[in-house]
């Protein structure tokens, strides 16, 4: 039988209990009860850490002139008492871990995780400092156990990994009725469909980039040889009647695809079209205004556990490579419709809900080509009315965001052809 423990903090042995509550003197409880000794009136400079974070702490919070590891001094301040380093340090070691002395035990023996000494919880997260600076925290900590803060429950990114393939899932058997769905009251680590939208509305500004005005956007089309294809309106996105399902967009919704490059512009555009069509067409579409992007193909660091202000993104980061992966893999046609429709919804959602950090509605996705190894495509939330050629006048009311450089375009046979129902 196991027995969760009663406190969060190590309890005095019993042998201590017998010398009576004045064996503890006040800074004695006052250190036990925060879970570190204090290092006097230590002083260090950022010259001791490498994490950036914790430097920055150290720069942000100088308060003194001398430092106790280098004897470095300055008119100005340089360095901070080292308790204060030390309570960063333990305020954010705690946003994660707690005392191994929350796992339940059964006589004796942990059970379900092996608590890690501070030195390990260090090393995990990064930290490094100069020999006698790390000697000096591992002192104040102690024999101190951790184990991972809410044990008992999943980590915060495995839930959300799980939550996006439950979401795909259900949404490729039953696309929207998934909103009707509410939480599961006997599973708290379970992400409903619904919710995993919020986690990626909440998370995605994160990786919002911007383009300025001038960006090149290669955009190809195939198409019969008897159809001329030439000019903005032809090479643009179709009218929405003829807009057929893709990856990011349904039968019907119109979205602009177009590449960094030619040859993925090219290989991505005639591995999916038409097996009948047999002319590939292209040209470059250049960009008129700034445009705001989701980018999935450069990803943030997964923060610092030491970086205060981006600690809490840290599993939204973890899991976004999984989500990224996800978004660009290649799926067999047969059926693509199906297979296509967690992008489909969670692009529409981008478009429609996720916001950049200054409120700004987002023009698209960028992510990694599956054809073409380390290029990029885009998908911009743009139909033909926003679509012009460079070389023709256009009305004043008519402000066109992607303005097609006709000086650009070529026609060929088609190379690359798929049977039907056999892309990849
Ligand atoms: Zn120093």
């Amino acid at each position: 039988m196991w027995v969760p423990a009663a406190t969060r903090r190590p309890r005095p042995r019993a042998t201590q209990y017998a010398y009576g509550v004045g064996y503890w003197s006040d800074r004695q409880i006052e250190e036990w009860e925060r879970g570190w000794a204090s290092a006097g009136d230590s002083t260090v400079c950022a010259e001791h850490l490498t994490e950036p974070a914790l430097k920055a702490v150290v720069r942000d919070g100088a308060c003194e002139t001398a430092c106790s590891y280098c004897e470095a001094s300055a008119r100005r301040p340089i360095a901070i008492p080292v308790d204060e380093l030390l309570e960063h340090i333990a305020e954010s070691l705690e946003s994660e871990y707690t005392d191994a002395d929350t796992l339940p035990r059964d006589e004796g023996e942990v059970l379900f995780e092996v608590p890690l000494l501070t030195a390990e919880v260090l090393e995990n997260e990064a930290f490094e400092a100069d020999e006698e600076l790390l000697g000096d925290v591992l002192k104040a900590f102690g024999d101190r156990g951790w184990c991972r803060r809410n044990w008992e429950r999943l980590p915060p990114e495995r839930r959300l990994l799980l939550g996006w393939t439950d979401f795909c899932a259900t949404v490729r058997q039953r696309r929207f009725l998934f909103l009707r769905e509410e939480t599961d009251p006997y599973d708290s680590d379970y992400v409903s469909p619904r919710q995993m939208l919020d986690e990626l509305e909440h998370g995605l500004p994160a990786l919002v980039v911007t383009w300025p005005p001038g960006r090149r956007l290669v955009r190809a089309r195939v198409h019969p040889a008897a159809v001329a294809v030439g000019d903005a309106l032809s090479l643009g996105p179709p009218p929405a009647e003829n807009a057929t399902a893709n990856r990011m967009s349904a039968d019907g919704v119109v979205m602009f695809y177009a590449a960094d490059d030619e040859v993925t512009a090219v290989v991505e555009t005639e591995a999916q079209a038409n097996p009948h069509h047999d002319t590939t067409t292209a040209g470059v579409f250049v960009s008129q205004s700034l445009l705001r992007l989701v980018d999935l193909t450069r990803l943030p660091d997964v923060p610092s556990i030491f970086d205060e202000a981006r600690r809490a993104q840290r599993p939204f980061v973890r899991f976004i490579a999984s989500f990224a992966h996800d978004i660009s893999r290649s799926v067999p046609a047969r059926g693509a419709a199906g297979m296509y429709a967690p992008t489909q919804i969670v692009t529409e959602h981008i478009r429609d809900y996720v916001r950049d950090e200054l409120g700004d509605s987002i023009d698209g996705i960028v992510y990694a080509s599956s054809r073409v190894i380390g290029s990029r495509c885009v998908v911009l939330f743009i139909d033909s009315h926003r679509c012009g050629d460079l070389d023709v006048p256009r009305p004043a009311d008519r402000v066109a965001t992607l303005l097609l450089d006709r000086t650009t375009v070529w026609s060929r046979a088609r190379r690359l052809s798929f049977e039907a129902g056999q892309a990849g």
